[in-house]
């Protein structure tokens, strides 16, 4: 629907490979003072020093992970970039370099290429971040976009997802859901718009959950933070499945059960208002929604004062003993278990199709 069917169109043949790498790569900037060699030889060449490297890297597929009707290319590179961004600070680490490979068909005028890189480029500036290669070649059907994110840290800051002991606190970052609710939006008005073209749908009630699905922001802010703090969590995994999924392999990785307590689960008023016009359970959509990209992570309870006080950070259960099992504890102080489809009577409806 986002589609402008008056836009220039160039072929991207008219290029060759090395002209359009050369447009689409000739206004970012190198940044990082560990990036000795960026794109232009037959590898690029980095320096961390006395510091650990961490790689992470992410394949999304146009029709799997995408759906360029509702997303704009623009978003989808700055999305691409902030999801392998977010694995680099899961790992209590820094950001340096990203690669960024794309296979395109022939659908893909310059000027889409152009908007997907724009993206990119805007998320690192944003994130300072340095894109140092990557590939480009073309694609019988759709667009596919990989990116392989660099990072850095000091080898005692690197948190793992098997650190988590028993009696240590689960935190979370920001607020859960709204990424899961705004793609219920951005669903249903494409819905609205096949049948109608014409409607102008006002989507400002929602703008907060549109946003959190089409442009999340990964938590460079949170490493940082916990730096100043003098935390050093026990265990840590981005929010990209949904809670359950996460505390799940959390406990798994760790060798602990774990309680979740549901009164505690942070939430925007808009994915409350949301989940009532959709009729949804708010703490199932936090608990399986997806693509927050929020962190979440554990902590020793000696830690507690030097988090309580801080709006970014909330408690939202504790590790416990591998048998007492994994569970949420509701409001009405029944203990339900977790499972991977997120808590045990909600499962049926829940969407069995998830990409990650
Ligand atoms: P090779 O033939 O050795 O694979 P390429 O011609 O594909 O080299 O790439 C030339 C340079 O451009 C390399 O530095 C490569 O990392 C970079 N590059 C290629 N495609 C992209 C892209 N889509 N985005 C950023 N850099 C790219
Ligand atoms: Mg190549």
């Amino acid at each position: 629907m986002l589609e402008d069917k008056n836009q220039k169109r160039t072929s991207v043949s008219e290029l060759g490979e090395f002209g359009l790498i050369d447009h689409l790569t000739e206004h970012f900037e190198i940044t990082q003072e560990s990036t000795v060699k960026g794109i232009g030889d037959d590898a690029a060449v980095i320096d961390f020093k006395d510091k650990k490297a961490v790689i992470s890297t992410d394949l999304l597929i146009e029709g799997i992970h995408f759906d360029l009707s509702y997303m704009p290319l623009k978003h989808l590179g700055y999305k691409a970039v902030m999801v392998n961004l977010s694995d680099i600070y899961a790992m209590n680490a820094m950001a340096t370099q990203i690669t960024v490979s794309i296979a395109a068909s022939n659908r893909f005028p310059l000027e889409a290429l152009e908007e997907l890189y724009s993206g990119v480029q805007l998320a690192c500036r944003n994130y300072k971040v340095d894109l140092i290669g990557g590939d480009t070649t073309s694609s019988n059907k759709g667009l596919l976009i990989s990116v392989t994110a660099i990072g850095e840290a000091k080898e005692e800051d690197l948190t793992y997802r098997n650190g988590a002991k028993e009696n240590d606190l689960l935190v979370t970052t920001g607020d859960i859901g709204g990424a899961y609710m705004g793609l219920q939006i951005l669903e249903r008005e494409k819905e609205v718009f096949k049948v109608n073209p014409n409607n102008q749908p006002d989507l400002s009630p929602y703008s907060y959950i549109i946003e959190r699905q089409l442009k999340p922001e990964a938590r460079k802010d949170i490493p940082q933070l916990l730096k100043e703090l003098e935390v050093k969590p026990t265990s840590m995994i981005d929010i990209s499945d949904g809670l359950s999924s996460e505390i799940l392999h959390l406990c798994k990785n760790s060798n602990v059960g774990c309680n979740l307590f549901e009164e505690k689960i942070p939430l925007d008023q808009q994915v409350i208002s949301t989940c009532e016009e959709f009729e949804l359970n708010s703490t199932t959509v936090a608990l399986s929604g997806g693509e927050d990209y929020e962190l979440l992570f554990t902590i020793s309870q000696e830690d507690y004062p030097k988090i309580k006080a801080n709006p970014h950070l909330t408690v939202i259960g504790h590790m416990t003993a591998l048998s007492e099992g994994i569970h949420l504890i509701t409001r009405a102080n029944t203990k339900i278990p977790i499972t991977s489809m997120g808590w045990s009577p909600f499962n049926e409806d829940k969407n069995n199709d998830k990409n990650d």
